[in-house]
């Protein structure tokens, strides 16, 4: 009873827009041995060296202590689950200076693809309200991200198609971290974010050309939906797909490897 009464007035705290500060995300443990064959069945986590595996262990282990987990339509949230998805999205943070998704404070699995709520505009102005089956949903105005578990896990372990719904979420959380959803994230540099923008822009307004010409492209055509979605599927693929990415769209490559601070493609190389 206590236990539901402390945990709806952190929904609440949640709702109403004050981050949670009562748990410090710098609160840190060793690694338990028994969630590592869960890190270690996620195909990524060969392809780092020692010190990258430490890290992403250790950014893992505060996500999964420090953000709060959350079963819809009766999911049991295991620590299987909390792991398997804390890992991939340590992926992002491990070469850059973050504080562990602060736009993030609760995660909800729902146990396969699940439906929300569409609203758009027709043409006469006609509002055409529907459902939509997704993956995944990253909240602007809620410090939130919604998962599908079937998805994030398949997601997590098939490295190879580009998609991965987990890094997709969370990228959006990066890129919200200024308080705008425009695909870019806070960037200090002057000149790397004038980069940024002009090649961003270059590759968002292709990937809609190709889009639109019905051509087929490395990345996932949802990306020329909009800027925010162009920034969270180029992210998907520049970890899945660091080869084909480098070589098709080297300078969205090269703005990618600049930001997160990671060669993924090298990795791979080696
Ligand atoms: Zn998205």
């Amino acid at each position: 009873m206590l236990d539901s009464l402390l945990r709806l007035l952190r929904k609440l705290a949640t709702f109403v827009g004050s981050p949670r500060r009562d748990a410090p995300a710098n609160i840190r443990r060793d690694f338990p041995t028994g969630w590592l064959p869960w890190v270690e069945a996620l195909p990524f986590y060969q392809g780092l060296d020692e010190e990258e595996k430490k890290h992403l262990l250790s950014i893992t282990c505060v996500i999964v202590d420090n953000k709060i987990w959350s079963g819809m339509d009766g999911f049991d949230v295991t620590d299987e689950v909390k792991v398997t998805i804390a890992a991939q999205a340590a992926l992002p943070l491990l070469r850059i200076e973050h504080q562990f998704y602060r736009g993030v404070d609760e995660i909800l699995i729902h146990p396969t693809t699940y439906k929300v709520s569409t609203r758009n505009i027709g043409p006469g102005g006609v509002v055409v309200e529907g459902k939509t089956e997704v993956l995944g949903t990253a909240h602007s105005d809620i410090n939130i991200v919604v998962l599908s578990w079937q998805s994030a896990r398949q997601g997590g372990t098939n490295w190879e198609d580009g998609r991965n719904v987990v890094i997709h979420e969370f990228a959006h959380k990066l890129d919200m971290l200024d308080d705008y959803v425009d695909g870019t994230p806070p960037i200090n540099c002057r000149d790397q974010y004038a980069a940024w923008v002009r090649i961003m822009t270059k590759e968002y307004e292709k990937l809609v050309s190709m889009d639109k010409k019905g051509k087929k492209t490395v990345l996932s055509k949802y990306g020329a939906t909009n800027p925010a979605e162009f920034f969270a599927v180029s992210t998907e693929a520049f970890f899945e797909k660091p080869r084909q990415i480098r070589k098709k769209h080297p300078e969205l490559y090269e703005q990618l490897r600049a930001y997160f601070n990671q060669d993924p493609a090298a990795r791979l190389d080696h």
